[in-house]
């Protein structure tokens, strides 16, 4: 039986993505081998690769001078590889500490050259993303860096900073990519794990605008070094290629999911829209749970809250699971429960939830 899973990662995949990727597992359109058991470079593999770019470039409206890699190493390994090939001869970068996620880029960039922190979250505990006019940006940066979701504290950008300096805008999406229409063309970079919204680990995207490639430093390694992978198409070295094929299929997935009249981000939007507002509607209307994130900063995808004591914490997460409703708990470093509610969580996923949350409180409150 399937669970509704609220991990915030490696989370959920839509169903029917699976049943595909299960049909498909032994003989992949009559080549007798899994997509596992293919070489990179032949032709199927090709097909698979190409599509799936295809298919993303569509979706997010990826303009014709961006290029979209798909590489190894996780978020994290894009905190390093940012700095190695953006930060060029400045040596300098702005970067905005909205939570963890922020705070572990900023450290590791921080290996590689100089980092302004122009805002920080933390005298709010970060219970609110610091307004652009507190932002102080240095004209010289060689980019300016957000996490548009922090994953852990549940706080989500719904709105962009101003273009200034022409300095680049890098971003760290990987928990809210593909959730929204993004206005890629106002980004130089854009990264994410896929194991949040797109596809299995082991996969990370990156949408980086052409006339940034070509700088990294001497010492970045070719499988890093943007301009190499680009030259090659992603093939520079074998890629992930089960976790393209089954993001590919999740890209095919959204497409599906357009209703009448909108895009297939818009439609997806329209529905974590529906979906994250109901949870908050439930959570504010209780007055035993508690959330701590500004109204306005509420992340659609993590939705965190807690309960008066900690003591329930326990009973809480016992009383979900029963019901089917698993990987609440919240991260370590911030306690209480978070409901990561992905692309593919469906509706009754939520309503579920919210009807759990009212029995508890009866219970409990
Ligand atoms: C999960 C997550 C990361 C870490 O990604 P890895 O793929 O584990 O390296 C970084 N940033 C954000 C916003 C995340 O949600």
């Amino acid at each position: 039986m399937r669970v509704y899973n609220f991990s915030p990662g490696p989370a959920v995949l839509p169903e029917e993505v699976l049943r595909r990727a299960q049909e498909e597992m032994l003989d992949w359109h009559g080549t007798g081998m899994s997509v596992m058991e293919m070489s990179h470079r032949g032709p199927e593999f090709g097909e698979i690769l190409t599509r799936a770019e295809a298919d993303l470039r569509e979706i997010l409206a990826v303009p014709s001078n961006y290029r979209i890699l798909f590489m190894q190493g996780g978020a994290l390994a894009e905190n390093a590889i940012v700095p190695l090939n953006l930060l060029g001869e400045q040596g300098l970068a702005d970067y905005v500490d909205t939570g963890i996620w922020s705070q572990k880029s900023i450290t590791e960039a921080s290996r590689y050259g100089e980092v302004v922190v122009v805002a920080s979250g933390k005298s709010s505990g970060y219970t609110r993303i610091p307004p652009e006019s507190e932002w102080r940006r240095s004209p010289d940066a060689a980019y300016l860096h957000l996490c548009t979701n922090e994953t852990i504290g549940g706080l989500e950008y719904h709105w962009l900073p101003e273009p200034a300096y022409g300095v680049p805008l890098v971003a760290d999406m990987s928990s809210n990519l593909l959730s929204r229409p993004v206005p890629v063309e106002r980004f130089g970079l854009i990264y994410g794990g896929a194991q949040k919204n797109i596809g299995p680990s082991g996969l990370t995207l990156v949408i980086v605008r052409e006339d940034l490639l070509g700088r990294a430093h001497p010492l970045c390694p070719s499988a890093f070094n943007y301009q190499v992978v680009a030259d090659h198409a992603s093939l520079f070295n074998t890629p992930p290629t089960f976790a393209i094929y089954i993001a590919g299929l999740v890209f095919a997935w959204l497409k599906e999911q357009a209703l009448p009249g909108l895009s297939a981000l818009a439609s997806m939007e329209a529905r974590n829209i529906e979906k994250s507002a109901l949870l908050y509607e439930a959570l504010d209307e209780s007055g035993f749970y508690r959330t701590a994130v500004e109204k306005s900063d509420r992340s659609r995808m993590n939705v965190t809250f807690f309960l008066p004591k900690e003591e329930h914490n326990a009973v809480f997460l016992a009383g979900a699971k029963e019901r089917g409703l698993v990987q609440l708990k919240g991260h370590k470093s911030a306690g209480g429960m978070r409901a990561s509610i992905y692309n593919a969580m469906p509706k009754s996923g939520v309503v579920a939830l919210v009807e759990y949350l009212a029995e508890f409180e009866r219970v409990h409150g």
